[in-house]
């Protein structure tokens, strides 16, 4: 990766840390999720709101306290989230997750253009002890999508 293109990306993740996106409760959501990093302390709950059918996500917002890391990942995955179905939102949770989990010589390879913004994550593959931030709303996403009918969802951890 050029060094242009990694303060570019490191931009975005400051910027997003900062000012995170969707950072509020949504009212009525249909599915609330808890989570939690214990590594690194970075908690928070993601709300879903799909629709009818329960098959496409209308809106998603995560209010959280951690690093700039995971508030970013939240803000720039919520964003992500809106108007794609489960099922899409499930494949791009591991596309992520191959991305940043890949060697650091893969992790170039890894970066597929389909991912967008999400791309500018690529570079925590060369900080292992960062994926559990990365990845936290992550996790809360796939385990509010598990949640079938049951609305009580139990708090997520990373570990
Ligand atoms: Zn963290």
């Amino acid at each position: 990766m050029s060094s242009d293109l990694r303060d570019l990306y490191q931009d975005v993740i400051l910027d997003h840390g900062k000012k995170p996106r969707n950072a509020r409760v949504i009212e009525g959501a249909t599915l609330t999720q808890p989570a939690y990093n214990p590594l690194c302390g970075d908690k928070g709950t993601l709300y879903l709101s799909l629709d009818a059918a329960g098959d496409k996500i209308i809106d998603a917002a995560y209010v959280g306290q951690g690093c700039s890391i995971s508030t970013a990942s939240a803000s720039i995955m919520t964003d992500f989230l809106r108007g794609k179905t489960r099922e899409a939102a499930l494949v791009t949770f591991e596309h992520f997750r191959d991305m940043i989990t890949a060697a650091p010589d893969e992790a170039s390879h890894r970066a597929v253009p389909n991912l967008g913004k999400l791309s500018v994550f690529s570079g925590v593959a060369e900080f292992p002890a960062r994926v559990k931030c990365a990845t936290l709303a992550w996790h809360a996403l796939k385990a509010a999508l598990s949640q079938g009918s049951d609305t009580t969802a139990k708090p997520v951890s990373t570990e």
